[in-house]
This record gives C-alpha cells, sequence and structure tokens, in this order.
C-alpha cells in the first residue's frame, strides 16, 4: 500500500527546512522498546540507558550477560548509530552493585562516571561487553560516560573505552562545570551529548526528583539554554558532534531551539518523534540560530517560551 504524505512524512529522516539532515533518535531502557521506536521511525538510538537493565541486580552483571543485552538491542539497529550510555548509578538511578553508601545529597556524590571510576572492574567489564556486541552486528556504536566533571573525567574515559576495543567514546554534558569546559573536552572525545535533565537540575540547583522545587526543572530558562550554546559553539569549533538526549529534545519548539544552539542530531522518546520532526521542517538552521539567538535575550523560561511561540520565520 501507499503511504499517504503524512504518513511518509512521520518515517522519513529528520531534516531542516532546506533539507539539511538533522538525525532524530531514540532514548530506549531496555531492548523491548527497540520494536517501537523503529516502527515510528527513529533513525537509531541517541541514548540507551543500560541502568535500567540492573535496577534489581544484587551482584554486577557478568560481561556475557551484558553482551547478550547489548547484541540484541544493537541487532535492532542495522547499520544504524547507536549511543549506549555507561551504568549511571546514583541518586535518581540507584544500583545495588554500584553506590557510595549512605550519601546526604546523593545528587551531589558518588554517581554517574565518578562511581564506575571507584569501581572501575565494573567500567571496565562493561566496555567490554560493548565491545563484543559491536563486533557482533552492523550497528555503529558509540559509547558514552554519564555525569562527567571535567577534562581529566573526559581523558580517562575515552583512554579507557579505547584500550577495551570502542572506537567512538564521548562524554554526557549534564554538569555545569563541564559545559563551562566544553572547549576542551570537545577537542579530548569523539562526541558531547547534552543531558538536559541533569543540566538543568544543577544549574538551577533544584533537585529533580523533589516535588516542592518542581517548577525550576525548566530546560527553557535561558541560563540552561546559555550552557547548551557554549557546548554547541564548542563542538562546532572542534568538529566535534553535539547530540540533545534529554528532555528537552521532546519538546517540538525546544528542539528548534537547540539545533540553533548547535545541536546536530536530538534524541528522545520514541512518541515524540512525529511531532518533533514536523517542527523541525518548518525551519532552516539560519532561522533556528535566530530563534535560539532570541531565547537566549529572554529574562525568564517563560519569557523565553512566549518569545518562541510569537516567532515568525518570514
Ligand atoms: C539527562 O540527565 O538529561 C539524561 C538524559 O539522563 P537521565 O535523565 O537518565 O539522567
Ligand atoms: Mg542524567
Amino acid at each position: 500500500a501507499r503511504l499517504s504524505r503524512e504518513q511518509y512524512l512521520d518515517l522519513a529522516p529528520g531534516a531542516l527546512r532546506d533539507g539539511e539532515p538533522l538525525p532524530l533518535l531514540a532514548n530506549l531502557g531496555s531492548s523491548a522498546d527497540c520494536a517501537q521506536a523503529v516502527r515510528l521511525g527513529a533513525e537509531g538510538v541517541g541514548l540507551f540507558r543500560t541502568e535500567f537493565l540492573f535496577l534489581d541486580s544484587t551482584a554486577a552483571p557478568t560481561v556475557a550477560e551484558q553482551q547478550a543485552h547489548y547484541t540484541s538491542v544493537l541487532a535492532a539497529f542495522p547499520g544504524q548509530k547507536v549511543v549506549v550510555r555507561c551504568l549511571d548509578a546514583g541518586a535518581d538511578k540507584p544500583l545495588k552493585f554500584l553506590h557510595g553508601g549512605l550519601e546526604e545529597n546523593p545528587a551531589l556524590g558518588l554517581r554517574g562516571l565518578r562511581a564506575l571510576r571507584a569501581n572501575e572492574a565494573v567500567l571496565r567489564d562493561q566496555l567490554t561487553a560493548l565491545a563484543g556486541a559491536e563486533r557482533a552486528t552492523s550497528a555503529e556504536l558509540w559509547v558514552m560516560a554519564p555525569m562527567v566533571t571535567d577534562l581529566a573525567e573526559t581523558r580517562y574515559f575515552v583512554e579507557l573505552a579505547r584500550e577495551l576495543g570502542i572506537r567512538v567514546a564521548g562524554v554526557m554534558a549534564e554538569i555545569p562545570a563541564l559545559a563551562l569546559m566544553a572547549d576542551q573536552v570537545a577537542l579530548a572525545c569523539d562526541f558531547v551529548s547534552i543531558g538536559t535533565n541533569d543540566l538543568t537540575q544543577y544549574t538551577m540547583a533544584a533537585d529533580r526528583m523533589l516535588g516542592s522545587v518542581a517548577s525550576y526543572q525548566d530546560p527553557w530558562h535561558p541560563a540552561v539554554l546559555r550552557l547548551v550554546k557554549l557546548i554547541g559553539n564548542a563542538g562546532h569549533s572542534a568538529g566535534t558532534p553535539v547530540g540533545v538526549c534529554g528532555e528537552a529534545a521532546s519538546d517540538p519548539l525546544l528542539a528548534v531551539v537547540l539545533v540553533g544552539l548547535g545541536a546536530t542530531s536530538l534524541s528522545m522518546t520514541p512518541a515524540a518523534l512525529v511531532d518533533v520532526r514536523a517542527e523541525l521542517l518548518r525551519f532552516t538552521r539560519a532561522e533556528a540560530a535566530r530563534l535560539a539567538t532570541q531565547v537566549l535575550g529572554a529574562s525568564s523560561a517563560a519569557e523565553a517560551r512566549a518569545l518562541a511561540q510569537a516567532f515568525t520565520t518570514a
């Protein structure tokens, strides 16, 4: 059966109005989600959250167990990019076999890459399993570390990943310190992926799990977007791809702003792909950049949103 124009657009690769490709990828947490992402036109995976596979595990998973999981994910995306994140343990995602003990402020504790580095055998096993999974499939595997603080941690991760056979190694930008050093970081890794959920939490100093401060958790805030711009500029100067994989990428108008700030790909919950794809098709990169410039001048998240809604490409 022929597809209608609408159905065709729903599955076409992401692009801007002048045809410039803007890959749209899926955020996934298990191999069971892969089929739906493919059905909704994901061009690959921009964030595979590995910690969800092991939330109930009391002992660290073996290399063989992990390799089987990762192989089934990569096999669902033949010839496409799959970005896998190393275990992001701590705070909102506790893992029994990877934690820093009782912490008063777990969001500021031994989490993400910090926890992996303190348990390097776990990180080595995961990277080994991932390299093995890539060899078993035709997907293009990119591997990134969560909650990376600075250049030294970037170098540590990239070196270890390469030693264990990972070909493309990057870092998540979700801590303001890393964003502020993005010019140096972008030269030391193969790609950067912005996690706007944590980047917002840490920029606004408001716990993303705490209802009483939920109104601060707004990625439209110009303070957050100014950090995104630093990362986008750094990626552009270094020739390093900059993706966005936080929830912000699933808000169609904010997705356009992120492209205007330099994002080269967007990753989101698969259900958002259709609307984001349609919105991007309304803008050229130059128009998105103009929109972003206006939004950066706003004084609040609410004003930023209002400016974006009133923006016309004419
Ligand atoms: C983020 O922080 O934006 C992110 C994508 O990671 P998570 O939501 O899993 O912390
Ligand atoms: Mg995060």
